[in-house]
């Protein structure tokens, strides 16, 4: 009777109409008491956020119904898995929560995040369709992350990011040292709207040699900022804070141009007319809807012919969004631009998906190049991707190399082009003449 369907009211409010599983409101309800309790009590509250790793992708490719599947059977994975104690609740999209109480040690939620890990990585069968999935995990504890439960959220929010950011299927926790992070990247962030007014932005260059003559072949523009405080700092560190904050695309323009500019001057005075150049080109900077216009007025103005500029994409941007980065490709590909696959065998994109890409180059990762020619894997792998480019007529350049030994096995497999600091490691603009005349193995 009445009472009943009062009942389902107040389940429907406080589940998460998909999985059947607690909702945000549920969760938040739960952890303000848990919290309440634990103040009195003097014990430990951990909030584990949990978001799925390129879900996003898995919804593009397999349709949304196929996702939502996908999120119901991690639900009840997560429920089944986990302990009854252990609160599971969805917040919404891709973002699952799981409220820990009475615990003692970090080691105990870090144990947890584990398990997680573990109830997640055997793969999805559904519709006749295998996948798998993994997630980056941000902890936070009280008392020590926040006092109530919002900031609780906020901080394992961050911590979350954080797992994200070393590379996903992890967990972080929140702590001082992410905190100090967070105050350093803002503190970055202000740094760099002054250099950008103050040009405190270099390029260094570094050589691609053939490996069969020695022969330069072109030069890699790598974008450098000195820090008046900091010295160096690292781009993997700055130029997500330049993507962020939307600076990205006038550094990025600034690169282009000056990298042109430069090699047109070294082919002239080196004469060198077939000295190449690569730059580097950032999601925001290859979406932006005026790129093509852009390189091709950067091009006319700098008298360099399109097909000198190569500029690459690393797998990450690819998987970002693959059709429009794919659209945005073919678009500069036109132009008679040459694109490259950067930092290729770090992400999970199949060859397939590569064989629709414009390409003309593809650069083997340094994390592949590093364990040749011990690792049998990562043997295959590189002949696997040898292959594939003589099939596809794409040139390959092995990055990262650092050993003879890596150097004699790529020779060996027919890898024409190296980079890496066994040839040479970038180099400031002054001393770029003079290695690319005398040639890396002449010198
Ligand atoms: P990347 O494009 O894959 O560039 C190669 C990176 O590997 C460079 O790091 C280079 O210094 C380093 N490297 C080269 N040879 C070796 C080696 O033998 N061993 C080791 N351990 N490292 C080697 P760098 O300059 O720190 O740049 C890191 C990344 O930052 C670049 O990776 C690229 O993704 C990005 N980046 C650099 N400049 C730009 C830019 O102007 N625009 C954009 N969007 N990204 C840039
Ligand atoms: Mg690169
Ligand atoms: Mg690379």
């Amino acid at each position: 009777g009445r009472k009943r369907v009062e009942d389902e009211l107040a389940h429907l409010s406080l589940h998460d109409g998909l999985t059947g599983i607690p909702n945000r409101a549920f969760f938040l309800e739960t952890l303000r008491k848990s919290v309440a309790r634990a103040r009195r009590a003097g014990s430990r509250v951990a909030v584990l956020l949990l978001d799925l790793d390129r879900f996003k992708q898995v919804n593009d490719r397999l349709g949304h119904e196929f996702g939502d599947a996908l999120l119901v059977d991690v639900a009840r994975r997560l429920t089944d898995g986990l302990r009854a104690g252990d609160f599971v609740a969805r917040l919404g999209g891709d973002e699952f929560v799981i409220l820990f109480e009475n615990f003692g040690h970090d080691e105990h939620a870090a144990g947890l995040a584990d398990k997680i890990t573990d109830v997640l990585a055997p793969v999805f069968r559904l519709e006749g369709q295998e996948v798998s999935v993994s997630a980056s995990i941000g902890i936070s504890t009280f008392p020590e992350c926040g006092d109530d439960a919002g900031s609780l959220m906020k901080t394992a929010d961050v911590a979350m990011y954080r797992a994200k950011e070393s590379g996903r299927n992890t967990y972080h926790f929140y702590s001082r040292s992410v905190h100090a992070e967070m105050s350093r990247r803002s503190q970055l962030e202000a740094d760099l709207r002054e250099a950008m007014r103050q040009d405190h932005f270099d390029l260094e260059y570094q050589p691609i040699a053939d490996l069969r003559n020695g022969r330069i072949a072109a030069v890699e523009a790598l974008l450098r900022w000195n820090h008046p405080d900091h010295g160096q700092v690292r781009p993997l560190e700055f130029i997500p804070i330049l993507e962020a904050t939307g600076l990205m695309n006038r550094v990025g323009e600034w690169v282009l141009a000056s990298a042109c500019a430069q090699v047109k001057e070294w082919q002239r005075t080196l004469n060198r007319p077939d000295l190449g150049v690569a730059v580097n080109l950032s999601y925001q900077q290859l979406l932006h809807r005026r790129i093509v216009d852009q390189v091709h007025r950067i091009l006319t103005n700098a008298g360099l012919e399109a097909s000198m500029l190569t500029v690459e994409i690393n797998e990450a941007t690819v998987l970002e969004n693959p059709r429009v980065v794919r659209e945005q490709l073919q678009l500069l590909a036109r132009e008679g631009v040459r694109i490259a696959l950067d930092d290729f065998g770090t992400g999970y994109s199949s060859l397939q998906a590569i064989r629709q890409l414009p390409l003309s180059t593809i650069k083997i990762d340094r994390s592949l190049v590093m364990s040749l020619p011990t690792d049998p894997e990562d043997v295959a792998v590189v002949d696997a991707v040898l292959r594939f480019a003589e099939d596809l007529d794409l040139e390959v350049i092995a990055e990262g190399v650092e050993a003879q030994a890596q150097l004699d096995f790529l020779a060996e497999r027919g890898c024409a082009l190296g980079q890496g600091y066994l040839i040479s490691p970038p180099l400031p603009v002054a001393s770029v003449d003079s290695f690319v005349s005398t040639n890396w193995r002449a010198a």
